[in-house]
């Protein structure tokens, strides 16, 4: 199964798309996780990356398109895979569609995860991650069950990433209104696109996924 999870940053993408990948053994592929690896290897390419989702715009799609050109050509991709993060332009979805039409296969669903404006910004500002084994956590909507302590490893260390801040979130919410959306008929056009309410309990949206997986 080849998913598509489209929606602003905070929508939830990244929660829904480690939940898929346990449950139906994916991939998750989220090409802002490999951007960060980039920056962290402190290549000449990492450190242009930065500086460009520091600003909170894209960065350019021949980047992006070689990125996931080469992530699933991997083994590990045979079965499938969630992209979660890409593709956000028009030019990366036209690109991603050609790359997996030669390998004479396509993309099954595509999942737009909606969300209210008020709620993306809280979500987003409270959001941060276990630093050992990146579980992620909110200060308002998903905290660990002990203090302090991840749920899933143990951990006491967090962290929250530096676009997270008030203005980069503007920047990154209007890079989405301007860009990604125009993924929405794009991909209504195909028949693929799905509407999931983001705005819901992290496990009744996770529900409403698998509804939508197993009538289609
Ligand atoms: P994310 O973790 O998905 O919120 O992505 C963080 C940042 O990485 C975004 O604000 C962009 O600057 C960059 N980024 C991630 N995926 C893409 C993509 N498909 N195209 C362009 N930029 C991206």
């Amino acid at each position: 199964m080849k998913l598509v999870l489209l929606g602003p940053p905070g929508s939830g993408k990244g929660t829904q798309a480690q939940e898929l990948e346990r449950r139906h053994k994916l991939v998750q592929l989220s090409t802002g996780d490999m951007l960060r690896e980039t920056i962290a290897s402190g290549s000449a390419l990492g450190a242009e990356v930065k500086t460009i989702i520091d600003s909170g715009a894209l960065v350019p799609d021949d980047i992006m398109v070689k990125m996931i050109a080469e992530r699933i050509d991997a083994p590990d991709c045979a079965n499938g895979f969630i992209l979660d993060g890409f593709p956000r332009t028009t030019a990366q979805a036209e690109a991603l569609d050609e790359m997996l039409a030669r390998k004479g296969t396509s993309l099954d669903h595509v999942l737009a995860m909606t969300v209210d404006a008020e709620i993306l910004s809280r979500r987003i500002s409270g959001r941060y991650s276990c630093a050992k084994c990146g579980a992620g956590y909110n200060d308002e909507f998903q905290q660990p069950k002990v203090d302090g302590v991840c749920d899933n490893c143990g951990g006491t260390e967090f962290s929250r990433r530096s676009d997270d801040n008030p203005e980069t979130v503007r920047a990154r919410l209007d890079a989405y209104e301007e860009q990604t959306a125009q993924l929405f008929p794009y991909y209504r056009e195909k028949k693929l696109l799905r509407s999931v309410d983001a705005m819901a309990e992290i496990g009744e949206v996770t529900a409403e996924i698998e509804r939508i997986l197993s009538v289609a």
